[in-house]
């Protein structure tokens, strides 16, 4: 009944909520450029003054960058801590808007009214769907629905510098029990998700030294060991004939996903031939025996991103060089452990060396994957309360790409999170004319009301 008060607000109150964030979106809070440092700053300024109109205690605390807006409001039930960011990427190139990117407006499309400008969707506009919920259950309750910390960062498309450092000073601030991210999309136009897996990554770079000094294919080839056929086998041999990848022990700490989770995959509909078809492919060339799918959220990869040696430009030259380079990346899930799979890896290699060559390795990060503990029943809660505002039921999925919030979130503050965004594959984030759907917005805001009722 309590929760239909606070539908039927944010119904009523849909028009002044879109007013709110056209201001929002007016403010050039571009994080990346110096030029807009003021800007950022008074988007900062701005959500501080919003969250102290629903009763949110809220400062712009100062970091080495742009200010990490936190706020506190609410009391008993569970305490949550929601994340979004405030700051937007660049809006260049210019001249391929339709409109000024912060001259925002509500514009009328065949697929129906969508809100048009730079962070409509990514991610002012997400952020203002969890605002709002809370605004409309305070004009009808009096009070907020949890104990809520919010967290607003205005570097985050600019490699968030700052927010480490910011979560490790202030543990005691932002202490939860759990994590609300809204800047994800929804599966499909109408299948809301919540992410709860996220793959890890491991870089490395390979350089592979034979001869003292690039050789003439004509007096040395033959008896000098050439670096790039070493390399090439070395590389050619990181996968199997069924697409598995042979480092030692890479699969040892992979999980299998629940068939309850599984189930919820093979009802998504996941058409692997169109997926490819988009990109010019049509086979997908992870394990054999894993979907497409599979492979994408939960799965590990070994990618060879780059490979250098020798004379590669215009004309011809009979080199034997003396150097040969490749940089491979990993993509890790479940308890895989970085640092474990890069000294496999790199004693794979080191075996595979003939005599005359050694090999040089150079690091290029090491992250774990995320993967949070959906036993917590406030993820079934939230799924169902998803499920009862889009046509289609909600599913737990993954990302193929990483979140970093989300890791530190876990690795910091030792909270796991719900990862739940209204965005649509068409919002064109980072590209030009941004937009957000008004049906995102609204239901978003919707949902955050059901998700909140149904968990604090
Ligand atoms: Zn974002």
């Amino acid at each position: 009944m309590s929760l239909d008060a606070v539908l039927s607000r944010i119904d009523a109150d849909l028009g002044a909520a879109t007013d709110r964030l056209l201001t929002f979106l007016r403010i050039p809070s571009i994080s990346t450029d110096p030029a807009y440092k003021g800007q950022v700053s008074e988007a900062a300024d701005w959500l501080v003054a919003e969250l102290g109109q629903i009763g949110v205690d809220a400062t712009a605390h100062k970091t080495p960058g742009h200010p990490m807006v936190v706020g506190h409001g609410g009391e008993g039930g569970r305490s949550l801590l929601f994340y979004g960011h405030y700051d937007v990427q660049p809006v260049d190139p210019l001249e391929l808007w339709d409109r000024d990117p912060f001259d925002p407006a509500i514009e009328d499309t065949p697929k129906g009214k969508v809100i048009r400008g730079r962070g409509a969707s990514d991610d002012k506009g997400q952020l203002m769907t969890f605002v709002e919920a809370c605004r409309a259950w305070k004009a009808v309750h009096g009070t907020l629905p949890a104990r809520l910390t919010f967290l607003f960062e205005g570097e985050e498309e600019s490699g968030s510098p700052s927010l480490v450092p910011f979560l490790e000073q202030n543990r005691d601030l932002l202490a939860a029990d759990l994590g609300l991210i809204c800047d994800t999309a929804l599966y499909g136009r109408d299948t809301p998700a919540i992410t709860t897996m996220l793959r890890g990554l491991l870089g490395e770079e390979v350089t592979v030294t034979g001869p003292s000094r690039d050789l003439h294919s004509g007096s040395y080839g033959g008896p000098a060991m050439n670096p790039i056929r070493v390399l090439a086998k070395v590389l050619a041999g990181l996968h199997d004939l069924q697409g598995r990848v042979t480092v030692p022990g890479f699969y040892d700490d992979v999980e299998e996903v629940s068939e309850q989770v599984s189930q919820q995959w093979d009802a998504l509909g996941f058409d692997a031939g169109s997926f490819l078809g988009e990109v010019g492919l049509s086979s997908p060339a992870g394990e054999a025996d894993r979907s497409a799918l599979e492979q994408i959220w939960a799965r590990p990869t070994c990618e060879i991103n780059g490979i250098k040696g020798g004379y590669a430009g215009a004309g011809f030259k009979t080199v034997l060089p003396s150097q040969a380079s490749a940089k491979i990346s990993f993509r890790l899930v479940a308890a895989q452990d970085p640092l474990k799979i890069r000294e496999s890896f790199r004693q794979m290699v080191r075996d595979a060396m003939p005599p005359d060559c050694t090999v040089e390795f150079h690091g290029h990060g090491a992250a774990p994957a995320s993967r949070m503990d959906i036993s917590d029943p406030a993820f079934e809660a939230a799924r169902k309360a998803l499920s009862g505002e889009w046509p289609k039921d909600a599913a737990y999925v993954g990302a193929g790409g990483s979140i970093p919030v989300a890791g530190h979130l876990q690795q910091i503050l030792g909270i796991d999170s719900m990862l739940i965004g209204f965005g649509k594959g068409d919002d064109q984030i980072h590209s030009p004319n941004e937009k957000y759907d008004l049906e995102s917005f609204h239901r978003g805001m919707r949902s955050w009301a059901r998700i909140l009722d149904a968990i604090s």
